[in-house]
């Protein structure tokens, strides 16, 4: 029989939740995450929406949350997985790692999201050298210099804020209008070194090594005339879409990749839950993963229960 009542894919929000109600259910609980535990969290400069918490920085909200799973004795494993296997009820994880197989009597998969790409001309080379789609990670190398942030949601705003702090001038660059919360947008645009362009799509990054600007046009006229901005580094945050590929043999992915749960976090197949960003929802936010991930974990100790009855 296997070793775990449940494994638990990614250690974001919903991942660590999911182990903190799975381990205080008596299940045996192993989280496996790629990259360190904290998942986007670990990424956001300051959480300003968590209840109880006022105001925290993101990296320490997420170490909060992985010692509190340490505390109650969930384990912790550096695995990429490559494939999940429905035998029935076992269940059998395929990791990238030297080829490792785990056993367990259910899943949960909480492997959030990536950044979305423009796929423009000059994204590929200058990804990761000039382009970074972290302003937390990558901000500070642009201060005093100038910068431009692709996007106008929550995220872009609530970063392009962080890095208008840092850096000589900001441009930023919207497909819309920004669409993040009146506040922050009200608070970006009353910032003196920061300049919005709306309804706008990039053509192309410039620069044949390093990186030196871009070019974009209006998306409101037809031949609209095309802009140049020079610039030293670029962020984009224009969405974000589903790490959950390889659940395709699995059948539970939607036509945008998103997994399919029912209220419970159930996926169509029995002993397989999801939670966070990865599942189809309305509200992509810490609090909403934790809640998945609290709801999964409690389905599959029930379901886990079933088994041995
Ligand atoms: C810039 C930015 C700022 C944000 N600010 C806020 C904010 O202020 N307030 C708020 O509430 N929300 C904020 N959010 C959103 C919030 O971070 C997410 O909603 C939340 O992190 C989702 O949690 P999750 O556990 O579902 O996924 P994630 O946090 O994405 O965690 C998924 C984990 O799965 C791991 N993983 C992926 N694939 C695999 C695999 N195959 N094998 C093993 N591990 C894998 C990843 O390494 C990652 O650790 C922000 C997001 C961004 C990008």
């Amino acid at each position: 029989m296997s070793k775990y009542g449940v494994i638990i894919v990614g250690g974001g929000p919903a991942g660590l939740t999911a182990a903190i109600y799975a381990i205080r259910a008596n299940m045996k609980t192993l989280i496996l995450d790629k990259l360190a535990p904290g998942g986007q969290v670990v990424n956001t400069n300051e959480v300003e929406n968590y209840p109880g918490l006022g105001t925290i920085n993101g990296a320490d909200l997420a170490i909060k949350m992985f010692e509190h799973t340490q505390e109650l004795g969930v384990e912790f494993d550096y695995k990429t997985v490559l494939e999940i296997e429905d035998a029935g009820d076992i269940k059998k994880l395929k990791c990238e790692e030297d080829g490792t197989v785990y056993e367990t009597k259910s899943v949960i998969i909480a492997t959030g999201t990536r950044p979305r790409r423009l796929n423009v001309p000059g994204e590929d080379h200058h990804a990761g050298a000039g382009l970074s789609w972290c302003a937390i990670c990558d901000g500070a190398q642009y201060r005093g210099k100038d910068v431009v942030v692709i996007g106008g949601g929550n995220s872009a705003v609530e970063e392009s804020i962080y890095l208008a702090g840092i850096v000589n001038k900001l441009t930023v660059i919207t497909m819309f209008d920004l669409t993040a919360d009146p506040k922050a947008n009200d608070k970006l645009c009353a910032m003196s070194n920061v300049t919005v362009h709306r309804y706008c799509d990039i053509v192309d990054f410039l620069g044949d090594g390093k990186l030196e600007g871009l070019r974009f046009k209006s998306n409101k006229e037809d031949n609209a005339e095309i802009k140049t901005v020079t610039c030293d580094g670029v962020f984009e945050y224009i969405g974000l879409e589903p790490t959950a590929d390889f659940c395709k043999p699995l059948g539970i992915l939607n036509d945008h990749g998103f997994i399919e749960t029912n209220d419970h976090k159930e996926t169509k197949v029995k002993g397989i839950y999801a939670a966070g960003d990865v599942t189809s929802k309305f509200l992509r936010q810490i609090i909403t993963a934790c809640s998945d991930g609290a709801i999964a974990a409690n389905a599959a100790s029930k379901y886990v229960e079933s088994l041995s009855e």
